[in-house]
């Protein structure tokens, strides 16, 4: 214990994040898009800040720029964090960056304490997590858990490159890619600092949320079928208007989902009238619902309910209804015991944290798959992202980065005693 603490310097997370900043096209801040010479010149820059910080910069087969550090224990199992320093176009200098600069933050803070974890430490910085030309997202993450496949590596941008192509340009070796990559089966926790992109946070002045996951994602398509005629002639009590069985159906969800509490939405966001015209009664509607929580079983048991009762009203309109639940996407939990690592974190430094659901996806998702996961998120200026003026401050960066920095030291421990 002669060591001194390890200790995030805020001033050098900062200084990071306005120099990968610079890295932009000059027309359009903030863009790096993936595969571009500027991710990729970052990318040289970024490899060269881990080797200051002790981790050895290395691409894995996905393209993932990953840097390591060997644990005491040498039993190959690994902790570790990261997110990425892609962007959409015109996007921000946080989402995903914040996330990659606390990981090397923490990974430093050890480091210049001399303080070696028994498991080793994998800094990630994810290839292309948003949206590519080439038709897939989250490829590094995909790719590290055996989930990028031939199709999406075959997928081709507008200028005719294929995805493969692309991945061994960014420094991945896509013939390898027939399964999760090595490092997938010695993760023993992954973390991922991200910005909220939402409001919650900062609204109610909590510095830390805690990503107890994703939310899953139900949509249902529904026709509503009716007679148009004409708006003048036809009398009131023949009417069959489909819009009015659809605004019923609208308001019905409204009141529903605002009843269901927090961390479940609903949302009638398209709507499609026939034949639309100002003197015709609308004949047919077509919309689509959508419904998300943490909680399959209510965003099923909400779409069902939703039709039966539309069914319902659409029977005293005179109206038929075809309903047909579209895909859905399943949701992904965080690990119990890392988000207890992150909130034990929080109450030792005395910083307030709330519980959250994602409703985006993000790197640890992908991961999730082959690994227990949590995310903590920071608060971003009024929920802005996606954007030049999105805005962290630094100070919730920093304390960001310490809860991950303890409770990667928590968990060092904790997943120890945990191996046979
Ligand atoms: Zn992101």
């Amino acid at each position: 214990m002669s060591d001194p603490s390890p200790r995030i310097d805020a001033e050098r997370v900062r200084r990071r994040i306005e120099r990968l900043a610079q890295f932009t096209e000059a027309d359009r801040p903030y863009t790096r898009r993936a595969f571009g010479t500027l991710h990729a010149e970052a990318r040289a820059w970024l490899a060269e800040e881990f080797r200051s910080a002790g981790l050895a910069p290395a691409f894995d087969a996905g393209g993932n720029l990953v840097g390591r550090r060997a644990g005491t224990r040498g039993d190959g199992r690994a902790l570790a964090c990261g997110s990425h320093i892609d962007t959409v176009v015109g996007g921000g200098r946080f989402d995903g960056i914040a996330g990659v600069m606390a990981a090397l933050e923490a990974a430093q803070a050890l480091d210049e304490a001399g303080v070696r974890l028994g498991h080793d430490l994998l800094v990630f910085d994810f290839l292309s997590e948003e949206p590519s030309d080439y038709g897939a997202s989250c490829i590094g993450s995909r790719a590290l858990v055996g989930r990028l496949t031939p199709a999406m590596l075959a997928g081709t941008e507008p200028g005719g490159e294929t995805l493969e192509r692309a991945v061994r340009r960014a420094g991945g070796a896509p013939e390898a890619l027939t399964g999760p990559l090595p490092d997938a089966a010695r993760l023993a926790a992954f973390l991922e600092l991200h910005i909220e992109q939402g409001p919650v946070l900062e609204r109610e002045g909590v510095p830390i949320g805690v990503v107890e996951g994703i939310v899953a994602i139900g949509r249902m398509s529904v026709t509503l079928h009716g007679r148009a005629g004409h708006a003048g002639t036809t009398p009131m009590a023949l009417r069959r208007d489909a819009l009015v069985g659809a605004s019923a159906l609208v308001q019905d969800v409204w009141e529903r989902a605002r009843a269901a509490g927090p961390g479940f939405v609903a949302t009638v966001g398209r709507l499609e009238v026939l034949p639309n015209g100002a003197n015709v009664v609308p004949g047919e509607v077509r919309l689509v619902l959508e419904a998300r929580s943490l909680d399959e079983g209510a965003v099923r048991a909400f779409l069902d309910e939703s039709e039966r009762r539309a069914r319902g009203t659409a029977r005293t309109l005179g109206l038929e209804l075809e309903a047909e639940v579209l895909d859905t996407a399943p949701a992904v939990r965080s690990d119990p015991r890392l988000m207890a690592a992150l909130e034990g974190a929080c109450d030792a430094r005395g910083l307030a944290h709330r519980r959250m659901s994602s409703g985006a996806g993000h790197d640890a998702m992908e991961v999730a798959r082959v690994a227990p996961v949590a995310m903590l998120f920071v608060p971003c200026r009024d929920g802005l992202s996606h954007h030049p003026d999105e805005h962290a401050d630094i100070a919730d960066v920093a304390a960001g980065a310490t809860v991950m920095l303890d409770a990667l030291r928590t968990l060092d421990d904790e997943l120890a005693r945990g191996h046979r």
